[in-house]
């Protein structure tokens, strides 16, 4: 005698629970979409996860989507931090670009808040979650895919995770970082750009206050941010050639905070580390494909800034917004939630939204990253032109506080 082995059926299966996978899952719950999310990491990890050093600047966009998905009342006042203004410096020189808001508008730029703080809130505004009918959120935590394939009427997709288990959704949907390894088995190719540099971060006490300004220097082999966490604490971004950055990490924290004190010109006074330095590599990642049939990407699988202009989240949120307005729109109309028009609308939309600035980006990272005299002088140029050229600031910073929708 044969027993059929059981298969879970889901409307959506999204692989990784991080912010951009928490955030689908919780958009959809509330279009009356049931969800799967497969995370490699334990729920208990993911319910108190660990301080990863990003401070997170949110637009105004952002916070608003935050707020619809019930995320952003369960970040504590304690965590948010307002930047009131920016400021872009050459070199050691004092001249300085400055971003703010118009003198008619008293609103920040936007607000720093821990990534880990999301995170949390975004896992618990999930757990909460009391679903409509038929749009319950299954969690699959310390898992993976094995293997999936699209069934053979174009339905739905079969996945195996390494457990054994066979789910069928309508889509799946991969949100596992921007080294993305569901991305790489849906057989879509992404663009990768190595830049050979690394990223610190790491919050430091200061002597002077910061008026909840965040600061960017860059130049002279190295880029280097500040951004307010509290009146005399900011976290310091440092962009490094890995070897320097080695060299960096081995000093004991005395020379490593007289070090930090030097690169920042004791614009600040001296600098006191705080918490645990953390270290990423840089690549940005941006998909040729944002979709394949009943399959998409969202977050850094499809689009991975490079975290020097502060907007991966932000600009993987307003993805996930799109797409699951799209789904519940259809699901609304009782239409097919993974149809291929839908899905190509989503890429058309997503890519409008992301390459421009994943482009200008990787200018950006270009110009600063080099030291020729021609590159310095353009640089001063830039500047100069952006402080003088209200429009231009204006744009930057209605960019940061357009609302949602
Ligand atoms: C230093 C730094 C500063 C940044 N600052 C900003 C900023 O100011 N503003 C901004 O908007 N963005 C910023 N970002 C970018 C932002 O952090 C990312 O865009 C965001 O974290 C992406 O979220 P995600 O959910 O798409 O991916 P991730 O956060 O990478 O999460 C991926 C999830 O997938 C899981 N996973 C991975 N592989 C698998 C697998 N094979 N199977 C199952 N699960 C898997 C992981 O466990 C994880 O939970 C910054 C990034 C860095 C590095």
């Amino acid at each position: 005698m044969t027993t059929s082995i059981p298969i879970t059926q889901v409307d959506v299966a999204i692989v990784g629970a991080g912010p951009s996978g928490l955030c689908l899952a919780g958009a959809l719950s509330g279009h009356g979409v049931s969800t799967m999310l497969i995370d490699r990491q334990s729920r208990a990890a993911m319910a108190e996860p660990r301080s990863d050093g990003r401070e997170i600047a949110l637009t105004r966009a952002s916070q608003e989507i935050l707020e619809a998905l019930g995320i952003w009342s369960r970040i504590a006042a304690s965590e948010r931090a307002p930047m009131r203004a920016a400021r872009v410096f050459d070199g050691q020189s004092l001249f300085a670009m400055r971003l703010g808001p118009d003198a008619s508008r008293t609103e920040p730029l936007g607000c720093l808040v821990p990534n880990q703080a999301i995170r949390q809130a975004a896992y618990a505004a999930l757990e909460a979650v009391r679903p409509a009918a038929h749009a319950e959120v299954l969690w699959r935590d310390e898992s993976e895919v094995k293997a999936f394939h699209p069934d053979d009427r174009q339905t739905g997709v079969e996945i195996r995770l390494v457990s054994g288990e066979t789910v069928r959704a309508k889509l799946l949907v991969a949100a596992d970082s921007r080294f993305s390894q569901t991305r790489q088995a849906m057989g879509i190719a992404a663009h990768s750009y190595q830049h050979g540099q690394q990223m610190l971060v790491c919050r430091m006490h200061h002597r002077k206050a910061h008026d909840f300004t965040a600061w960017e220097w860059f130049g002279h082999g190295q880029t280097l941010a500040l951004l307010p966490v509290s009146e005399h604490c900011s976290s310091v971004v440092l962009t490094l050639k890995p070897s320097e950055m080695d060299a960096l990490l081995s000093q004991p924290q005395e020379n490593f905070d007289a070090e930090i004190t030097r690169r920042l010109g004791r614009r600040l006074g001296a600098m006191t580390r705080v918490a645990e330095p953390h270290c990423y590599p840089l690549t940005s990642v941006y998909a040729e494909h944002f979709v394949a049939p009943r399959q998409a990407l969202i977050g850094d699988a499809a689009v991975g800034m490079h975290p020097v202009t502060a907007h991966g989240f932000n600009l993987g949120l307003q993805g996930v917004w799109r797409l699951a307005t799209l789904i519940g729109e259809a699901r609304r109309a009782d239409q097919d939630i993974a149809a291929a028009p839908l899905l190509h609308r989503y890429q058309h939309d997503h890519r409008l939204a992301t390459a421009p600035l994943f482009a200008a980006t990787l200018a950006i990272t270009g110009l600063y990253t080099n030291d020729r005299p021609a590159a310095r002088l353009l640089r001063k140029a830039l500047l100069h032109a952006g402080d003088v050229a209200w429009p231009v600031r204006r744009l930057i910073a209605a960019h940061l506080m357009r609302p949602a929708r």
